[in-house]
């Protein structure tokens, strides 16, 4: 038995037919670095994330055909979203001037960003969008977070998304409580492997910008990848944003991540809405009495220190948690709730300063320690 080598795997996947029908796997260029250990081998498949639904039968087959392999004790081949997309048109630098002219019928994008996971960034951005809602404007949200798209399941949007022109080349957003939504989670299904490369999150972003019909809006809400790396910075670069709001929990740890967050966005000239403080304090149902669990006020002295506005401090609350898990998002489905006059508050404010226009002042010093 010939030794387990990337040659003969090669050699195996040269038989198998490319998509287009023009040539194999190997010579089209679907096939990425193959490592092998012990017995595994796994590889990834580059495919242009619109078809990657009708790709999974692909990766099934191909992992099936070399786990046969003498020698495989198991292939594990996942798609991955690297290539160009065929449909968005002529060199990155077009697609990114173009982008930069802004989105039509959209007057103001905002980003909600977070140095880091976990700090309830998506929930911030669900909330705020209705909190837009629920003042009077007309509102859209964009998941930008291709990595952990959450809007479907915050929104219990379920189903695909329809096409508005009759070759399928634009689709429709979806609506709830009356606000348009776009996510990559729509067309790719929870389960299938998808790892993203840096210039890929832009390609597929700007899909999403230019090809959807969204409607006259006033505000669209952008729910960023959580992270400072260079698909973030590419982002915050190239879409044309009026402003981004850093979201971050009272902890120390988190705060350096937002600072990191907020740097991101002065290194390319977007101006800082604020800070808002996520769960901040939590009331007790039991005692009633108020705990800050995380030690409450940190981005209030950091939005200080930064000479950013502070936007306000949302608490730790389960209310918040269970109606953002089961898609009726709190200031959706419990409007009277204080909560809910919280988020609309902070849409307020924003709101104000995005049409004072006085967003154009002098970055803040940001000083990372
Ligand atoms: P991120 O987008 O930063 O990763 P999520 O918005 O997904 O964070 O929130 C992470 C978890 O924390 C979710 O289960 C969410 O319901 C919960 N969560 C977010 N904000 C609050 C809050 N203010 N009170 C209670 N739970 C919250």
């Amino acid at each position: 038995m010939p030794a387990l080598s990337q040659d003969l795997i090669l050699a195996e996947l040269k038989h198998i037919a490319a998509p287009d029908g023009r040539g194999n796997i190997v010579s089209a260029g679907l096939v990425s670095e193959i490592a092998i250990q012990d017995g595994e081998v796994m590889f990834a498949l580059n495919v242009n994330p619109a078809h990657a639904k009708s790709m999974e039968q692909l990766a099934a087959f191909v992992q099936d055909r070399v786990s046969k392999i003498d020698g495989v004790k198991k292939a594990r081949v996942v798609l991955t979203a690297e290539r160009a997309p065929e449909r968005t048109p002529g060199p990155k630098q077009q697609q990114a001037a173009s982008l930069r002219n802004g989105i039509p019928g959209v007057k103001h994008l905002i980003a909600v960003a977070s140095g880091k996971g976990g700090v309830g960034k998506s929930t911030t951005a669900i909330n705020l969008a209705l909190g837009f809602k629920a003042n009077g404007l007309r509102v859209a949200v964009l998941d930008a977070d291709v990595y952990g798209p959450s809007m479907p399941k915050l929104f219990g949007i379920h189903g695909k998304p329809e096409a508005s022109d009759e070759e399928g080349k634009r689709m429709k957003p979806m609506n709830r409580f009356g606000v348009e939504v776009a996510s990559i989670g729509f067309l790719v299904d929870e389960a299938t492997p998808m790892i993203w490369r840096g210039p890929m999150v832009m390609s597929a972003l700007t899909q999403l910008l230019r090809e959807v019909s969204w409607g006259e809006t006033d505000v669209m809400v952008i729910d960023m990848p959580p992270g400072t790396g260079d698909a973030q910075l590419t982002l915050a670069q190239q879409t044309p944003l009026s402003g981004a709001v850093i979201v971050s929990t009272p902890q120390d740890l988190a705060l350096i991540d937002a600072r990191k967050g907020l740097n991101m966005f002065v290194k390319v000239n977007v101006p800082v809405l604020g800070i808002i403080e996520n769960m901040s304090y939590f009331i007790c149902d039991q005692c009633g009495k108020r705990h800050e669990i995380f030690g409450h006020g940190g981005a209030r002295k950091e939005a200080e220190k930064l000479s950013l506005p502070f936007l306000g401090e949302i608490p730790l609350d389960l209310e918040i948690r269970e109606r953002s898990d089961a898609g009726e998002p709190i200031v959706a489905s419990l409007p009277d709730s204080p909560h809910a006059a919280v988020y609309r508050g902070i849409a307020a404010n924003i709101w104000a300063r995005l049409e004072a226009g006085q967003l154009t002042k002098a970055p803040p010093r940001i000083v990372i320690e």
